[in-house]
């Protein structure tokens, strides 16, 4: 029941802050960073760090604070969704 799996990952916090998608750890199809403050993970996308700039990341070893930390949810869901919407369009 992929629902109950779901939902369990859901509970555990396993989910993008900005998109509220759940993720496993199998799961890699996209790329993420992991937050040095929180220990959350957060699509590279919805925070809109782009390749360059992950690439940095990765090799720097850089501290990385994720949207919550930053105080910047409402603005990142704000264009993650606001991206959705004229995609539909
Ligand atoms: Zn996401
Ligand atoms: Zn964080």
């Amino acid at each position: 029941m992929l629902d109950v799996v779901s939902n369990r990952l859901f509970r555990s916090g396993n989910f993008c802050p900005v998109c509220l998608k759940v993720y496993r750890n199998d799961e890699s199809d996209l790329p993420m960073v992991c937050c040095d403050m929180c220990d959350r993970w957060v699509h590279t996308d919805c925070d809109g760090i782009n390749e360059k700039e992950y690439a940095q990341l990765a090799k720097t070893k850089s501290k990385y604070s994720c949207v919550l930390c930053r105080g910047e949810r409402e603005e990142r869901m704000d264009s993650f969704h606001r991206k959705n919407r004229s995609k539909n369009s």
